[in-house]
Order: C-alpha cells, then sequence, then structure tokens
C-alpha cells in the first residue's frame, strides 16, 4: 500500500488568537488524524505587532517601555496557556516559555546592535516560537502526537535582516534530512512560520506575514501533495471583505492570477507563496477555519480564465515625484542611477511614470526609507512626497467597478493595461450615506 499523500497546513494569527482557537485548531486536525500532516504556525493573534513595538523601545533605549510591552504579551499569552491546560502547564512547555523570555530579557542588558534590522529579528521570532510551543504542547495532550521542528533548523537564509532570502539548496537538503522522516509512518510535525536562520545561526525573519511563504518552502521541499491556508474567510473573495461589502468567493484561481492579485495587496495570502507551489504544482486551498468541511478555495495550473472583477487595495502609499535640478530631461542614466538608490533604501515600487522632467514613483511608505533615498538623490535631484494614499488594483475592471471605486476619492495617477487597472487615490472628506443606491461596488462606511 503507498503511503497517504503529506500535506502542510499553514495556521494563522488569526486562527490560534486564544485557548478556544487553538482548541478549534486541535479539532480541525483531529479531522485528518490518519494523514502526515506538516504544520507551519503563525504568531498567536496580533502578538507580532505588540512585539514590534518591543523592538522599536528597545532600540530607542526606552527599557522601560519595552519591558512593560514584553510582560503584556507574557500575560496574555499565560492566560490562553492556562486555559489550555487547566489541570496545570506541562513543566517542558513552562521551561521553553521561560527560556525565550528570558532570552529577550537578556538582550535589553545589552546595548542595540547597530542593525536595527538584526534586532528586530532576534525581538519579533519571538512571537512564532511561543505558538509553536504551544500548540505543539496542547495537540499533544489531546491524543494528536506532534513533534516540535525548529524551522531555524531548516529554512536557511542570507543575513538581510526583516527579508531573510531563502538559500534554497540548503533549506531543502536540511529539510529532506531532517524533515521527511518524521512524517514518513503519518503523525504530524509542526514548526514556526515565518522565521529562519543565517548559516551561522542568527534568527532571521522572511517578511511581514511571511508565515505562508514558509508554509510554501516546506510544501516544495517535503513535494506535498497539497498546502491549505486556514483563514477566518471562505477562501478568496473578489476583494477584502473588511473594505467592501457586496464580496463574492471565488472557487478556483490560477497561480497567475493569484500572483498578480497578492502582489498588489490582496491580503489574504503572502505574494511570496505561490512561484515555490507553482514551480512544483502543488494546488493551494485556502479555507475558512470556521467551516473548515467546506472546499474553500483551490489555486492551481487547472483553473480557467474567466474571472469577475476583483479588487486589491494597498494603503501606506507615498507617490514620489522626482526632477531634475536644472530641467534636463529624465534620462536612462537618471533612471539606472535612480534605481541604484532605490535598490540600495530597499524601497518596494509598485508604479512608475515619467514626464520629460520628472519621474514619478508609488512606493510603500516603510519607516524612513523614503527619507534615507531622498538624502542620497538630493545632490542632483528635487523630490517632493505625497502620502497617505491608497493604491487600488483591479483585475478584470467593468467601468461601472472602476467608477464605484473612484467615488469620494481623488485621483493622482493612473495606468491600465488590457487586465488590469491601477489607480492611486487619496481620500476627499466625503461622508458617503449607507442609504445611496450601489452602484457597482459598495465602500464600507467606518
Ligand atoms: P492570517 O490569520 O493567516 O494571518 P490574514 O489576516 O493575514 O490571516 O488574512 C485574512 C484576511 O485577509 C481576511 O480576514 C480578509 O480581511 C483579508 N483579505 C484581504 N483581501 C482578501 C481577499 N481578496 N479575499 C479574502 N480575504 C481577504
Ligand atoms: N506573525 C508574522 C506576522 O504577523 C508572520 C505571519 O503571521 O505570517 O507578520
Ligand atoms: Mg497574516
Amino acid at each position: 500500500m503507498s503511503p497517504t499523500p503529506l500535506k502542510v497546513f499553514k495556521f494563522g494569527g488569526a486562527s490560534l488568537r486564544d485557548a478556544a482557537a487553538i482548541r478549534n485548531v486541535a479539532n480541525i486536525l483531529a479531522l485528518f488524524k490518519d494523514t502526515p500532516i506538516m504544520i507551519v504556525v503563525s504568531a498567536m493573534g496580533k502578538s507580532t505587532n505588540a512585539l514590534e513595538e518591543v523592538a522599536r523601545a528597545y532600540y530607542k533605549r526606552d527599557l522601560d517601555t519595552a519591558r512593560e510591552k514584553l510582560s503584556e504579551i507574557h500575560g496574555t499569552t499565560m492566560r490562553s496557556v492556562a486555559e489550555l491546560f487547566p489541570d496545570g502547564i506541562p513543566g517542558e512547555l513552562a521551561a521553553n516559555i521561560n527560556d525565550l523570555l528570558v532570552s529577550i530579557e537578556w538582550m535589553f542588558e545589552d546595548e542595540p546592535n547597530e542593525s536595527y534590522d538584526y534586532d528586530y529579528d532576534q525581538i519579533v521570532s519571538l512571537g512564532e516560537l511561543l505558538s509553536s510551543h504551544i500548540v505543539s504542547a496542547f495537540l499533544n495532550s489531546q491524543d494528536l502526537p506532534t513533534t516540535w521542528v525548529d524551522a531555524r533548523d531548516c529554512i536557511m537564509t542570507d543575513n538581510t535582516y526583516r527579508e531573510g532570502w531563502v538559500q534554497w539548496p540548503e533549506t531543502q537538503a536540511r529539510i529532506t534530512k531532517q524533515v521527511a522522516p518524521l512524517l514518513e509512518n503519518g503523525g504530524f510535525a509542526l514548526t514556526q512560520g515565518f522565521i529562519g536562520s543565517t548559516s551561522e545561526n542568527y534568527t532571521t525573519t522572511l517578511g511581514r506575514e511571511g508565515s505562508d511563504y514558509s508554509a510554501a518552502i516546506f510544501s516544495y521541499c517535503l513535494d506535498a501533495a497539497g498546502m491549505y491556508i486556514w483563514k477566518d474567510v471562505p477562501g478568496v473573495l473578489t476583494a477584502d471583505p473588511r473594505l467592501f461589502d457586496n464580496v463574492s468567493k471565488i472557487d478556483r484561481l490560477s497561480y497567475k492570477e493569484a500572483i498578480e492579485m497578492t502582489y498588489y495587496g490582496a491580503k489574504v495570502i503572502h505574494p511570496k507563496t505561490i512561484k515555490p507551489l507553482q514551480n512544483k504544482s502543488i494546488p493551494l486551498h485556502v479555507r475558512s477555519f470556521i467551516d473548515p468541511e467546506a472546499v474553500g478555495t483551490i489555486i492551481s495550473g487547472e483553473a480557467g480564465d474567466s474571472y469577475p472583477p476583483m479588487v486589491a487595495v494597498e494603503k501606506d502609499q507615498a507617490l514620489v515625484n522626482i526632477s531634475t535640478r536644472d530641467f534636463s530631461f529624465v534620462a536612462e542614466h537618471h533612471i539606472s542611477q535612480l534605481f541604484d538608490h532605490i535598490t540600495a533604501t530597499r524601497l518596494q515600487v509598485n508604479m512608475m511614470q515619467n514626464t520629460a522632467i520628472s519621474f514619478n514613483i508609488v512606493v510603500n511608505d516603510i519607516d524612513d526609507r523614503i527619507e534615507r533615498f531622498q538624502a542620497l538623490v538630493e545632490k542632483d535631484f528635487k523630490t517632493t512626497v505625497d502620502r497617505d494614499l491608497e493604491l487600488i488594483t483591479i483585475r478584470h475592471y467593468t467601468p461601472q467597478v472602476r467608477d464605484s471605486m473612484r467615488q469620494g476619492k481623488v485621483m493622482l495617477l493612473e495606468g491600465r493595461l488590457p487586465l488590469t487597472l491601477q489607480m492611486v487615490m487619496k481620500d476627499v472628506p466625503v461622508i458617503k450615506r449607507r442609504d445611496e443606491p450601489v452602484v457597482g461596488w459598495n465602500a464600507k462606511v467606518s
């Protein structure tokens, strides 16, 4: 008899937000008791955001705030743990949690590293390390035997902290050697999403929301039959239900379409997730942890080409206008020089357009990256920045959906291709009434 094909399951922050949610995860896994499963978990709830605050406070040497925030995270975590183990917390779990917290407290005794990104990764990785120990201990207590695996022994990256670049041959070799044998005879193994390690054993992270990507790396390296991500939505929807009312579920999506949508901000899947799966034709199932037996959305190479309009909204965008100081044309050599600076400051460009004497880029407004870019180009170029913008991308756009997206907004830049329309928008303070007739789509009023 051939062995049951292996699956990779990823549980995100929402599916692990408290003790009840973690019990629900165990119930889902009980439905798959006879399947070998590699489980990849994110940090619980929004704890990564809270850990980012710890990292920022530590970097500013505001140790009181750093300690206070860390102790809040500890408190919330321990409340869930106490609920999960009403008869007493297993000694090994208590020791693991304690060791993790002590390692961060020790960091506070030292001066911050020169590189904020390095310190960030050492602190923020705590979220996934904690949740993985907790969930694994809980599954073991529920008669679901699970082996805890340290993702830092598996996913090797370069030393680009906060955006570790995966070293595929080394990662493949480690996963084949260390993880595949654990799943050979069925059962579960569980590891952290989002984190990896350099060859010198320093912890790295793969970029915010990167646990989906971790699960795709394991799926690729283990030749999984399918990857499943468990969400608080029924599948991939035509737009984010937090922002729009009349959205619907898409049953099947091609890899290509999924890459297009996620790259421009459909937050349901991390954009880097799709490529490793596509390379090995591994289907990606997006399912609801609230209704685990419903099929959700299947992303594969087999989906057709006919889709309804789909909208992705990317917030925190900035439009940077760059012009030459001497009114000379923006020529190729300028653009190449500008791109060197864009790469050096890790600006992520979502759109660009040029005129005779100016070059415009729309970028994710992260930390002080724009200011650092401006400082680098200052000698030769004048720059102006328009912040707090939204980039709206509509795939398979129709005039009706396009018009409904423009309501109450000022458009600063537009780009059109046969299947994709992109608009960079700014809010105008117009209060939209709920009882207005629906034309195209209905933006939610907050
Ligand atoms: P996780 O718990 O795995 O981290 P996320 O919160 O990152 O989950 O992703 C799920 C959320 O993504 C949903 O709650 C939804 O608001 C949002 N989302 C954005 N765009 C879409 C879309 N096109 N389809 C479904 N959900 C979307
Ligand atoms: N916990 C990380 C984050 O919130 C990674 C993830 O959840 O995917 O960004
Ligand atoms: Mg997420």
